[in-house]
């Protein structure tokens, strides 16, 4: 599932392409993904309106527009979902099979397609507000992250996946920040020190740091091969490796952890995986 890395690198790769472009049709193929926003005012509003930005928050894009006759911005919010995938493509270019909305921009179509209908298109945006701090923000300060921490008994990989706490981190980079905190996993968030807190907010803005300069972990498949084929795989322009290669415990259960060679585990939290290394991460 993306995370805030792929979901940060998409948007550089798409914010030069959309300021200007003016959605002349909409096309919705699978409505479900508008919810709770119905079909016919989401045509209504977006047919005519011109792309003015695209930023980022959490997992969630957030198309800014303009829409025709009025003065208003509005904000279209795009989530990726499990392997949702927003790219621009040849009018004349067959659709993909997964196609759940399709913007019309003259020369060119905007496809939104889900495969496995995890994902969100919709002018609700009910789902940003419950945001906690963005983790690589100024203000995203470990005092702030302690504070969050300290009203939990969870274990703190299972609050780490907790939108309100931080927006953005999702099961990768949780495994991946606690193994280079060397904290376990199963420990309960308001149990941590002070010195592990900091520890452990250093290394989430590590690692999206890192991976956000290295691409993506996943293969995102941006692009269906046409116009925006700089980039397929999830590969920032100008890296030269893929962030897969740099993960250290995610998806390696039983292979030797890289600092102590005893084996990689994987247990499971709230229906989710977690791996760790038992000798490293107290
Ligand atoms: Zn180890």
């Amino acid at each position: 599932m993306p995370e805030l890395p792929e979901v940060e690198v998409l948007a550089r790769h798409l914010r030069p392409l959309l300021p200007g472009r003016t959605i002349r049709e909409v096309a919705v193929y699978r409505p479900k993904v508008l919810q709770p926003t119905a079909i016919a005012p989401f045509k209504k509003i977006l047919r005519g309106a011109k792309f003015l930005g695209l930023t980022r928050r959490g997992k969630y894009l957030l198309f800014e527009l303009r829409p025709k006759n009025s003065r208003e911005k509005i904000i279209l919010l795009g989530h990726l979902g499990m392997t949702g995938k927003m790219f621009l493509a040849r009018k004349q270019a067959p659709l993909p099979k997964h196609a759940a909305v399709v913007f019309d921009l003259g020369a060119e179509s905007f496809i939104y397609e889900d495969p496995r209908y995890f994902g969100r298109l919709t002018l609700d945006l009910s789902s940003v507000e419950k945001l906690g701090p963005e983790p690589l923000a100024p203000s995203f300060t470990a005092e702030l992250f302690a504070h969050g921490l300290k009203r939990s008994r969870q274990p703190v990989k299972v609050k780490l996946l907790d939108q309100s706490l931080l927006a953005g981190v999702g099961n990768i980079y949780a495994s991946e920040a606690l193994f280079r905190a060397g904290i376990s996993p199963r420990r309960a968030a308001n149990r941590l020190t002070l010195a592990q807190t900091q520890k452990l907010w250093r290394a989430i803005r590590r690692v999206l740091t890192e991976a956000t300069t290295c691409g993506s972990t996943i293969p995102l498949k941006f692009s269906a091969g046409n116009s925006d084929g700089l980039f397929y795989f999830g590969r920032a322009a100008g890296s030269s490796d893929y962030y897969t290669e740099r993960l250290r415990v995610y998806n390696r259960a039983e292979t030797p952890c890289p600092k102590c060679e005893s084996p990689v585990r994987r247990i499971v939290q709230a229906g989710r995986s977690t791996f760790f290394c038992p000798h490293c991460q107290k």
